[in-house]
């Protein structure tokens, strides 16, 4: 089986997910992950159709099935925190019907911070929100994504996932693992298979349904959460390689959120960093050759 690799991508207004697929292409990657508008707000443009089936003729036409694509629910909303209950709710419930329309299957989702309530009351708003926007009859899972505990952030552990997937009791809520934030949590990427199996006796692998593949600029247990490149960061090339290689997790889609480089850091990564994994050698000239590739 190939392995299903791909990273963050655009969405505009103009293109739509015809412009994420095509990017995708361009960084030789065989998924895609994007916003449906910008991440820090909620502004959301009208789906245009013809796009659409034009992105997913792309996406067949290249081998790329779309059941592997992910969208990212805008981090702006705080569905642990009570106070815009009802938007969040309408926001979330309106955000599944669109990823419906693109006839993708996944969403990932922050849990969100609680922002002082404490753990079990901003568990227990998120809880709310999830069970009053998802059908039983949707076609798509939302996929909580693990977090590195910055601030008051819920779900830095597994057990904090798994209670909320249990209090919301519907097969729509799957997980979405990210390297740098479980790094930043505390768990130890250099004992992947100890870190893997704690999460199946936990929550259960066959929930985990996406994997956000960063290198970390700070230490284990530093709770910061800044990506870095793959293989420049204290996770280091080789256990990323473990996660990404990993025998278990061979169906589940790879993406890379890792940062832009360069000055005033213009440059994606992403086409070197796949090459880099698919030839699975490190490339000490990562920075300067994607540099030297987008200069000119
Ligand atoms: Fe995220
Ligand atoms: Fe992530
Ligand atoms: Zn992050």
């Amino acid at each position: 089986m190939e392995l299903i690799i791909g990273s963050h991508v655009s969405f505009n207004k103009d293109k739509q997910m015809l412009l994420s697929v095509t990017e995708a292409l361009g960084y030789k990657a065989n998924t895609f992950m994007f916003y449906t508008g910008a991440p820090q707000n909620t502004k959301r443009v009208e789906l245009d159709d013809n796009l659409t089936k034009e992105a997913i003729k792309l996406m067949s036409d290249n081998n790329i099935d779309i059941n592997n694509v992910v969208v990212h629910a805008p981090y702006i909303i705080n569905p642990a925190n009570s106070k815009n209950r009802d938007f969040n709710i309408s926001f979330l419930r309106q955000e599944i019907s669109r990823v419906e329309k693109l006839g993708i299957t996944k969403l990932v989702l922050h849990p969100g911070s609680h922002v002082g309530l404490g753990i079990n009351v901003g568990i227990d708003n998120i809880v709310d929100v999830l069970k009053n926007s998802i059908d039983d009859s949707t076609s798509v899972d939302i996929c909580l994504e693990t977090m590195a505990g910055k601030g008051s952030e819920i779900g830095c552990t597994f057990e904090e996932i798994k209670s909320i997937i249990d209090k919301v009791g519907s097969s729509h809520i799957k997980v979405c693992l990210d390297t740098c934030h479980i790094n930043d949590a505390g768990y130890d990427l250099s004992d992947f298979d100890k870190v893997l199996d704690n999460f199946d006796s936990i929550i259960g692998l066959d929930k985990l349904a996406v994997v956000h593949i960063n290198d970390s600029k700070n230490t284990l247990g530093a709770h910061k959460d800044r990506h870095e490149n793959i293989g420049l960061g204290y996770i280091g090339f080789d256990n990323l390689m473990n996660v990404i290689y990993h025998e278990k997790l061979k169906n589940v889609p790879k993406i890379l959120e890792t940062p832009y480089v360069g000055d005033d850091t213009k440059y994606p990564p992403y086409l070197f960093e796949i090459e880099m994994i698919r030839n699975k050698k490190f490339n000490d000239n990562l920075v300067t050759d994607i540099i030297n590739y987008y200069k000119n």
